[in-house]
């Protein structure tokens, strides 16, 4: 599952097209300043001649006038930042523009990977690029409660479906937007048809907006590409870069958990990756039509615990959201 040297130029070369759109919205912007404020040209002018002087008189002995250029600078600097915010500009608008402040773009800090190439990888490797295609339609401020019934009330709890799918939903929002505050996992199951992929979207969407590095299986590509992994390759191999994502990405989203074929080898996988990434700290959503019961019969005890002690659950009850979408488009 690592990277060919086809997949890693096509992943430097969209880094070297954005850096040049970087640099073209900076000068796009430093044109349309310098049109609408005259004296913003002839204030960097300044700036650049005195922060020259300064550095040459650093370099020989004129020290004297160091500390009245650093002066000049300073008033230079506080005038144009001012024109700025009395237009309305963030006072940063001509400071360098990157996608990615952490590695500016490089896709490097130091010698060390930045999270944003390594995003970039893995979306290269599992052709997840639809997902952000789905990810502009599903995400919380397009999930409604309205398909989730008020008169179908869950035995187990007394609550509706709706009460239920609110609780939930809450839940969700709660557990992206405190995501860096607190290690939390979630575990979502219902029936089919529930909007629980739809949930897990919101979430997606949600932390990939704020840079963080979200991978996302159907539980049946992920043990497909466990068994390629363990079967295509000699034991002593190390993990791929890949592979080593799955356990370390700031959230691994492991969707239609039950729907994969399950033998003792997927059982294994599953317990070592479930494990290690609580070890490591970083938040699992899993979610699955089994009901909690089925789900402790399918996998072993072992899962069944780490997963009832370390991951909040979460229901979702009703109708099939999905037959009840086609009911109404065909009635409408
Ligand atoms: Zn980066």
């Amino acid at each position: 599952m690592g990277l060919t040297d086809a997949q890693y130029n096509t992943i430097m070369r969209d880094y070297q097209r954005q850096q040049a759109m970087n640099r073209q919205t900076l000068s796009q912007r430093r044109q349309e300043i310098y049109g609408r404020f005259p004296e913003f040209s002839r204030i960097d002018e300044a700036i650049t001649s005195a922060s020259l002087s300064c550095a040459r008189s650093l370099l020989s002995d004129g020290s004297a006038s160091v500390a009245a250029l650093r002066a000049q600078i300073d008033g230079l600097s506080a005038r144009r930042a001012e024109i700025l915010r009395g237009a309305g500009y963030p006072e940063d608008y001509l400071a360098p523009v990157y996608r990615c402040p952490d590695c500016q773009d490089t896709g490097y800090i130091g010698s060390r990977k930045c999270h944003c190439f390594r995003q970039a990888a893995i979306e290269l490797l599992y052709m997840q690029s639809n997902l952000k295609e789905i990810l502009e339609r599903e995400n919380f401020s397009a999930f409604s409660l309205d398909y989730y019934a008020e008169d179908i009330i869950d035995p187990a709890t007394g609550l509706s479906a709706r009460q239920t799918a609110l609780r939930t939903l809450e839940a969700c929002r709660g557990f992206a937007d405190r995501f860096d505050a607190d290690f939390q996992n979630l575990f979502l199951y219902g029936d089919t048809g529930l909007g629980k992929t739809f949930l897990s979207h919101c979430i997606a969407r949600e932390l990939l907006e704020s840079a963080h590095a979200v991978v996302y299986f159907s539980a049946f590509r992920l043990f497909e590409l466990f068994a390629d992994a363990a079967f295509g390759r000699g034991a002593a191999d190390a993990p791929s870069e890949g592979e080593q994502h799955i356990f370390d990405c700031d959230l691994l989203i492991i969707d239609d958990l039950g729907t994969e074929l399950v033998n003792s080898f997927v059982s294994t996988q599953l317990f070592y990756l479930l494990n290690e990434r609580l070890m490591r700290r970083k938040s699992t959503l899993i979610s699955t039509n089994l009901s909690l019961a089925t789900f402790a019969d399918t996998y072993s005890e072992r899962i069944f615990s780490r997963i009832s002690s370390n991951y909040t659950m979460l229901k979702l009850v009703g109708e099939d959201i999905r037959l009840k979408k086609k009911i109404s488009n065909k009635t409408s």
